[in-house]
């Protein structure tokens, strides 16, 4: 079977249809670019063609390249896989030029068959770099097709010749969105940028891509970087205009990738590298830039977290086989505060009817009107229709009766953390639904296996801790008590699938996993300022690494009683053993002066009365007397990182974490653990383990028995082996 098609018309149009077999979308593989090269040979040296219209037999175009080609290819390439990349690449460009110069004769560029992509919907990745290449871009007319280049995204950049055409086509300024931020339009905006040339209603689509094809002329398929006197849009480095872009844009990325993204760096010299050539030598280039950031183990790891793990995960990698479809028809959500209403909403406009419970009516019906104001928020982008909000918000079901939760297949508790209340709620549920419904908590710190307690069937009794905002956060960590069952996990995925979130499984623990990783982060940067060291050097360290928010920002956005509380329990838990009580000083200082951070306008930070930020409290240095010799970014760094790698380590040798997949794609995506390292594993994999048992030991001797090195690092430095090299028995699982 192949991915490619042709049809010929007596008109002489020929149609090459993409349509991927067994997939629901379009991928481009190493066969399927040889097709198309094939398809395009034959039909330039047909006769009896006139033209040629590209599409899908889907309902989109393409989602892009399939990773898990790129990296087969490195693999295979043995001693050499640069130039079994390069190669690769170099193969693309040949087919995409083959399309572009369309068979025409090279000195007069007369005589070419023109070829118009004609997108039903979705274009990504290689699927709009292929577009780019012929001679016009035919969109239908779908309001849920995406249109963009998202591969800054997971560590690449477009390397199918989009870099260098798109920014031939539109300048560097102009480009830049696309290609910097990876941002996705639909076809409207597409057009309205310059990405599409037309937009029709989906039923005209291939017959106006027809009739443009009959109509073009030789002066229609000429691209203008290959006509003579090309100039770039906005001016090419050397040229006043272009001068100032460059410069600007070199700026704008260090300042939003910290500089530590290499495929933004590598993008920008290969479209400054670019334009200083002709074209085809640009292509050649970008291909080299592109090859060296495969081979960047960043972008590696990137790619391995953020698109193969990431995806096998949603697919359900690690959800109990036999177990069958547990889709949530009704769900019932207790208690309607901030995760609530958060919950109620991402299941109502995943299609799912929703029951929201709270003790008083009007605290109900506030849940409810969150829900309202994203839709509304969605409407006034154009996002969202009237039709769309009225339909979501029907869903919803705003009471205090829970009479009203029959029906329900899976529950949500989210009341307040307390485990008398909780226990109240999960009897009361339970005397009203059905014996088989599953019920989860969305608890952030008290472990299941003692909340199930309060259930008559534990079985079906789960964790399902989301992150705040639901709807934006992507990570839900799914939690299984000693006795939560099958059933329950399967229910949970399924949940989580539905709602298009990624999941990941964990044993049940003190603060399960993300909570676990991030808290010592934060403890980190606060016992820093208890030291003297400059509040400043810790938040921009943070940053500089990768980290999107500095350790006292986010304590301040998730507000400072809400860690006055967590440590006061977890104190109450560990007794003598509690290793924070500096940490906690800090903490109960602010709190008693009323700084409860970005909700109180004043925490570690000082707010302006627009309720932004301002700056760092000057009060820290009054009463925390700055170090005279301020460490070096880089040990405070260290200890930002490895206070949460090292958790991370001990999670998975404690078991609460069973797959390093899992641990390394539920850091980027649960507490925005620096992505450009693929995650605490890879990164330690990155560095080796020698060496990070080598800082660890600098660490401990500088600042305690919290940074001594975990048996399994150690381990792994004595073997000369690695996360990934030893547990890749369990690629099945999550890979
Ligand atoms: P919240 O205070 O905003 O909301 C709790 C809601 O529960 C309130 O509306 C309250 O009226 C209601 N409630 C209390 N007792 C009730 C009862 N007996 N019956 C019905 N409703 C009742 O709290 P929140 O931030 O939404 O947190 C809820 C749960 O989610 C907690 O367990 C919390 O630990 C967890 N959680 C919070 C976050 C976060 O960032 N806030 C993140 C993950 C998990």
């Amino acid at each position: 079977m192949s991915d490619f098609t042709m049809t010929k018309d007596t008109d002489g149009v020929a149609v090459i249809t993409w349509d991927v077999p067994g997939k629901s979308m379009n991928v481009l593989s190493r066969d399927g670019m040889a097709e198309l090269e094939r398809l395009f040979d034959y039909v330039h040296a047909d006769d009896a063609v006139k033209g040629i219209v590209l599409t899908s037999g889907k309902s989109d175009f393409a989602g892009g390249m399939d990773l898990n080609v790129l990296a087969g290819l490195k693999d295979e390439g043995g001693d050499e896989p640069a130039q079994a990349l390069f190669d690769f690449i170099m193969a693309g460009h040949r087919v995409m030029r083959k399309i572009e110069r369309a068979g025409m004769d090279a000195k007069t560029s007369k005589g070419g068959k023109p070829t118009v992509a004609a997108l039903p919907g979705t274009g990504l990745g290689i699927g709009l770099e292929i577009p780019l290449a012929c001679h016009r871009r035919i969109a239908a007319d779908n309001p849920n097709a995406k249109i963009g280049l998202p591969e800054i995204k997971v560590g690449l950049f477009p390397g199918g010749g989009g870099t260098t055409r798109l920014v031939r086509m539109m300048g560097v300024m102009a480009a830049s969105p696309y290609l910097l931020q990876g941002k996705l339009v639909d076809p409207k905006a597409a057009k309205a940028a310059g990405l599409i040339d037309e937009v029709v209603p989906a039923d005209q689509l291939l017959e106006r891509a027809r009739e443009w094809v009959l109509n073009a002329t030789d002066a229609d398929i000429v691209k203008p970087w290959d006509a003579k006197g090309y100039k770039m849009p906005g001016g090419a480095p050397y040229h006043p205009a272009g001068f100032m872009t460059f410069v600007g844009a070199s700026a704008m990325v260090n300042a939003q990738t910290m500089g530590v993204y290499p495929a933004a760096k590598a993008m920008l010299s290969a479209i400054y590298e670019g334009a200083l050539v002709p074209f085809d030598t640009a292509l050649r280039i970008e291909a080299r830039w592109f090859t060296s950031i495969l081979m960047n183990p960043s972008s590696a790891a990137m790619i391995r977290s953020l698109f193969i793990n990431k995806g096998a995960l949603e697919k359900g990698a690690v959800r109990p086989a036999n177990v069958p479809d547990q889709k949530v028809s009704k769900i019932g959500i207790i208690g309607a505060g901030m995760m609530g209403a958060g919950i109620a909403y991402v299941s109502a406009n995943a299609g799912i009817e929703a029951v929201l419970i709270d003790q008083k009516q009007d605290a109900a019906d506030k849940g409810k009107s969150y829900s309202e104001g994203i839709l509304d928020k969605g409407i006034s982008r154009k996002k969202v229709t009237p039709e769309k909000k009225a339909e979501v918000l029907a869903r919803i079901t705003a009471t205090t009766d829970y009479a009203a939760l029959k029906g329900c297949d899976l529950i949500v508790e989210a009341v307040f953390e307390d485990p008398a209340i909780k226990a109240d709620v999960t009897a009361k549920v339970e005397a009203v639904v059905d014996a088989k419904c599953i019920f989860a908590t969305n608890t952030s710190t008290l472990p299941i296996t003692d909340l199930a307690k309060a259930s008559a069937r534990a079985e079906q009794f789960i964790g399902i801790h989301f992150f705040s905002p639901v709807d934006r956060m992507l990570l839900v960590e799914i939690i299984k008590g000693k006795q939560t069952g099958d059933r329950a996990v399967a229910k949970a995925l399924d949940f989580a699938r539905q709602i298009r979130k990624t999941p990941i499984v964990v044993n049940d623990a003190r603060f399960f996993y993300a909570n676990r990783c991030i808290i010592p982060y934060i403890n980190e940067g606060i016992r820093m300022v208890a030291e003297g060291v400059n509040p400043a050097l810790i938040e921009n360290a943070a940053r500089l690494v990768g980290m999107p928010l500095g350790p006292l920002q986010l304590v301040d956005e998730t507000s400072i009683d809400l860690g006055v509380k967590i440590a006061q329990a977890t104190k109450a838990a560990m007794g003598d053993a509690y290793p924070d009580d500096t940490v906690d000083e800090v903490l109960n200082w602010l709190a008693d002066a009323g700084r409860l951070g970005r909700k109180a306008a004043a925490g570690f930070y000082d707010y302006n009365d627009k309720g932004k930020r301002s700056g760092l409290f000057n009060g820290l240095a009054a009463k925390y007397a700055p170090l005279d010799a301020q460490p070096e970014l880089t040990e405070v760094q260290h200890r930002l990182l490895f206070a949460q790698v090292l958790e991370a380590v001990r999670a998975f040798e404690d078991g609460v974490l069973m797959d390093i997949r899992e641990g390394d794609v539920g850091a980027i995506l649960g507490w925005g653990f620096a992505p450009w390292s693929g995650g605490p594993f890879s990164w330690l994999d990155m560095i080796g383990a020698a060496q990070a048992v080598d800082f660890c030991a600098v660490l401990e001797a500088a600042h305690g028995a919290r940074f001594a090195a975990p048996a399994l690092l150690q381990d792994l430095a004595g073997k000369g082996e690695t996360f990934y090299g030893r547990f890749s028995d369990q690629t099945s699982k999550a890979a």
